[in-house]
């Protein structure tokens, strides 16, 4: 084979006018997404090699470099991967195999910004280096052919590119980029590393670059012939649970979440099936300021095979679980993919579902466990972040009734910590319902006339002070066959826990009053729909409640505090 000149399919030529002439914000992704195709070629090679060991060569180690040379305005990628053969370069380099570069264009039209971060997306990242770069030349031989069966491919960016045999003893692939002339400043370590430790630093193959050195003579920066490893080269959550510490753990969670505490629990998964990922997910101590803003993205992080794709992906949690950090690496979407697609993505749905799941199970595991010390960092929890786990009772009915499990109140038995359950199991004989009462403070819900008749007979009522509260209500009805009621609403119905005696007694007195009640109507016709003899008082003459299936006292105050 000599020198030949191939054109490009039209496609691509499409793609690469709008790459030359229009990406100008986020340029150093082509960094991203050229050391991210270096690693796939890594992941490619220890995948064949499986069956065939001898493509190891004689460098079993897998790395990448990034290297640079400022006369020649050159910045080089260079991989021991698998490589490509002549065939595979024209093919790989010279069209584009998945459709969808009419949507790549029509998104780019639209696009104000001309975001360079979409390139990746439509699976067209190697063209990004002619964002920085007017001449790209790959050099590359395919893993266990010889030396010889090597392969120069070259183009401008515009309409052709051209192959031609090469001697290339080492496998793999070397991309070099002819930078621009405006682009030198990407011929730098300190630029190239930030880069390189923004996107690739959890990649879990090493990417080695030329240590610099001073010179004193020549007063600046010069590089050695000693290669470095600039990035951590370990993607911690790839690793195996066993072989990682407490300790790694923590230190990882306070790199991502920037907190100086250490977080109140975490999990660690690797998760197979018709959807794969890897979730390691992190439940912080104290609330963030901005935990009331629901608006506020999620903090976690995307990758897709250890390359990172964006922060606070918020389809990867719902938003009553904004407060969990950590990272979900996923094997199977899209590098790059946008924000809009996550929203539709299937796979996104299945991993937010899995880590939902696993967010409840640690929460359950800390509140439903023997361990006082569990408990107690269960209660720590619901004090900073109760009331946003609060939400998830509208917001997630599938798991509506694991996180009515988790929820904890202040009642007349206890002011903290009680849950559900707990109510249950101390219900009165005979006592059909779950109890509350709703009011702006724990000390007005305590001090109410309504409960009156509940202390003395002592039934346990549920005392709710949080805004939330009526909300949650609106979608909670029951619990464990259980209704929730209202002290405050209509005649309190005490069922069988009302004895015959007390029952007649009531009628009785209703009878006796029936003139009375008459009088009062009257006057107050206009504020009270109805005047009733009670048997929910004890002390206090009389009190107002609310219809039943009537928004409550308390829910009408907030609307109107709000203004509706
Ligand atoms: P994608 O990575 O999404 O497939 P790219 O435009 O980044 O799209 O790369 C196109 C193709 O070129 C890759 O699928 C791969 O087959 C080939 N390729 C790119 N870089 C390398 C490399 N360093 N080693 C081997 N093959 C490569
Ligand atoms: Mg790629």
């Amino acid at each position: 084979m000599s020198k030949q000149t191939h054109s490009f399919q039209a496609e691509v030529k499409q793609i690469l006018h709008l790459v030359t002439h229009s990406l100008y914000s986020n340029k150093e992704i082509f960094l991203r997404e050229l050391v991210s195709n270096a690693s796939d070629a890594c992941d490619k090679l220890r995948f064949e090699a499986l069956d065939n060991a001898g493509l190891y060569e004689d460098a079993p180690q897998l790395e990448i470099r990034v290297l640079f040379d400022k006369e020649a305005r050159t910045l080089t990628i260079r991989d021991n991967g698998i490589g490509m053969s002549a065939e595979e370069a024209a093919s790989h380099l010279g069209t584009i195999a998945r459709s969808g570069t009419r949507e790549f264009m029509a998104k780019l039209e639209g696009e104000q910004r001309k975001d360079a971060n979409l390139i990746g997306q439509f699976g067209v990242g190697f063209y990004s280096g002619f964002i920085v770069a007017d001449r790209m030349t790959v050099e590359t031989r395919r893993a266990g052919l010889p030396a010889e069966a090597g392969v120069r491919w070259s183009s401008e960016g515009t309409g052709e590119y051209e192959l031609e045999p090469l001697t290339k003893a080492g496998r793999g692939t070397d991309v070099i980029l002819h930078l621009r002339e405006e682009e030198a400043e990407f011929l730098s370590t300190w630029k190239l590393k930030s880069i390189i430790s923004k996107y690739s630093d959890h990649l879990s193959l090493p990417v080695l670059m030329r240590r610099e050195t001073w010179d004193a003579e020549k007063s600046e920066q010069v590089l050695t012939e000693e290669w470095e490893t600039v990035n951590k080269a370990a993607a911690i959550w790839a690793r195996s649970k066993s072989d990682i510490t407490d300790a790694e753990y923590q230190d990882f969670y306070k790199q991502i979440s920037y907190d100086q505490e250490a977080p109140l629990a975490y999990t660690h998964n690797r998760v197979e099936g018709r959807s794969e990922y890897t979730q390691l997910l992190y439940i912080p101590k104290k609330a963030p300021y901005d935990l009331w803003n629901r608006d506020k993205r999620g903090g976690v992080k995307l990758y897709v095979k250890r390359v990172f794709i964006m922060d606070d992906a918020e389809a990867l949690m719902p938003t009553y679980l904004r407060f969990v950090k950590g990272v979900i690496d996923s094997a199977d979407l899209p590098l790059n993919v946008s924000r809009e697609l996550l929203q539709e993505s299937r796979d996104v749905k299945a991993i937010r579902e899995g880590s939902t799941k696993r967010v409840l199970s640690m929460l359950e595991g800390l509140a439903h466990s023997d361990d006082a010390a569990d408990k107690d960092k269960y209660l720590a929890f619901w004090r900073e972040f109760g009331a946003v786990l609060k939400e998830g009772l509208g917001e997630d009915h599938a798991n509506q009734e694991r996180l009515a499990k988790l929820l904890r109140f202040a009642s007349t038995h206890a002011d903290e910590g009680v849950g559900l359950a707990d109510y249950v199991g101390r219900m009165k004989e005979g006592q059909e319902a779950i109890y509350y009462i709703t009011a702006d403070t724990l000390a007005a819900a305590k001090s109410s006339p309504q409960l009156e008749v509940f202390r003395k007979k002592g039934i346990e009522v549920l005392l709710l002070s949080d805004r939330v509260d009526e909300w949650m209500l609106s979608h909670l009805y029951e619990f464990d066959g259980h209704s929730l009621q209202s002290v405050a609403k209509g005649s309190v119905d005490l069922g069988k826990l009302q004895d015959e005696e007390e029952k007649q007694k009531a009628e009785a007195a209703a009878e006796a009053f029936k003139p009375v009640l008459e009088r009062l109507k009257t006057v107050l016709q206009a504020r009270a729909k109805d005047v009733r003899v009670t048997s929910r008082l004890v002390d206090s003459p009389a009190c107002l409640v609310v219809e039943d299936g009537a928004m409550s006292a308390h829910l009408a105050r907030l609307l109107k505090q709000a203004g509706q």
